[in-house]
């Protein structure tokens, strides 16, 4: 995103090269907008050797199964934000295990976008779609489809390899 007015004091930005890269910044009051890729966590949760997709409701990858995930919110810990979403978009309460590993790619929607992904066991719930989610369900491991998002498959393949 490329600012046209500067957010703190109104004047007209501008795009120049700061520290190597193009930056929209404020020659006025030196601002410089920084870009970077957005924190989010993705949730493997795997029961009797099925792995709990979600069928999204939104872009990117509407349409799609794949792992319960959302943006970290402010305050939070990155195991609370994959608990909360995991809640959110499946109704089901869990507890992060162990990380499975942190990426960063480009999306449609977002930009870059930096997902870490943990291994969850869940304690309690009935899996039904929730927020952004039209359907939930347990794949078995050898089903589980090519997935939207490449972190997934990458995390999903660790697991494989660990467990
Ligand atoms: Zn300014």
């Amino acid at each position: 995103m490329v600012f046209k007015y500067c957010p703190f004091c109104k004047s007209e930005m501008t795009v120049k090269k700061v520290e190597d890269r193009d930056r929209n910044i404020c020659e006025a009051c030196g601002y410089i907008h920084y870009e970077n890729p957005l924190p989010s966590v993705g949730i493997i949760a795997i029961k009797d050797g099925k792995c709990l997709l979600i069928k999204r409701g939104k872009e990117p990858g509407k349409g799609h199964w794949a792992p319960p995930s959302g943006f970290v919110e402010l305050g939070e810990t990155l195991e609370e934000a994959a608990a909360r979403e995991l809640k959110e978009e499946t109704g089901l309460i869990g507890h992060a295990l162990e990380l499975l590993g942190a990426y960063c790619e480009p999306n449609d929607v977002y930009g870059y976008v930096i997902t870490i992904i943990y291994l969850f066991e869940i304690d309690s719930g009935e899996a039904t779609a929730g927020d952004d989610a039209e359907e939930v369900k347990f794949v078995p491991l050898e089903e589980i489809p090519d997935m939207f998002f490449e972190c997934f498959n990458k995390a999903m393949k660790k697991y494989k390899e660990k467990h």
